[in-house]
């Protein structure tokens, strides 16, 4: 059953309102769409699609709730697997679902305003590289799994310990 509608948000335009209490780590919904290889952007008008993989985004469908997905630097929801939306804490029906784009873009030059009225925003969002490493200990279970598999996740002397 659908756990969410989309209406007004407090951050921009529309977004992914819940309808009921979620517990942490429950599946919201699926980012679904069209799979491309080149990175989509223009990034400036905030991005309608998810990075899955290295080179490879989903742009979602009119209508669908990837569309609506809001930013936020204090986000309530983060990526498992490739797609999947989920509760990063137990959080109320009527709040807006929101992730940190930073859980799944890694595409360099991408970098956006932001504007998300958290006591912590970053004003400028970037690449999930050019988070800070508490920052990526807070993400580190809903980060996209394709940053998992190529050890962005890892610091550089982590890295290095592995392959020694
Ligand atoms: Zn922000």
């Amino acid at each position: 059953m659908k756990k969410y509608h989309i209406g007004k948000s407090k951050i921009h335009g529309r977004g992914v309102i819940l309808d009921r209490d979620v517990k942490k780590d429950e599946i919201i919904f699926r980012f679904t769409g069209k799979k491309v290889k080149n990175p989509p952007g223009p990034w400036h008008y905030g991005p309608h699609w998810l990075q899955v993989g290295y080179s490879e985004w989903i742009i979602s469908k009119p209508g669908s709730p990837g569309r609506y997905l809001n930013h936020s630097c204090n986000p309530n929801s983060g990526i498992r697997g490739k797609n999947t939306i989920v509760a990063i804490k137990p959080f109320k029906k009527g709040t807006e679902v929101l992730i940190d784009y930073a859980m799944s873009e890694t595409y360099p030059i991408w970098h956006m305003d932001c504007n998300c009225y958290s006591k912590n925003c970053r004003k400028v969002i970037k690449p999930y590289q050019d988070l800070s490493i508490q920052i990526k200990k807070r993400y580190a279970q809903y980060i996209s799994k394709y940053i998992k598999d190529m050890k962005l996740h890892l610091s550089w002397g982590e890295y290095l310990n592995l392959k020694s």
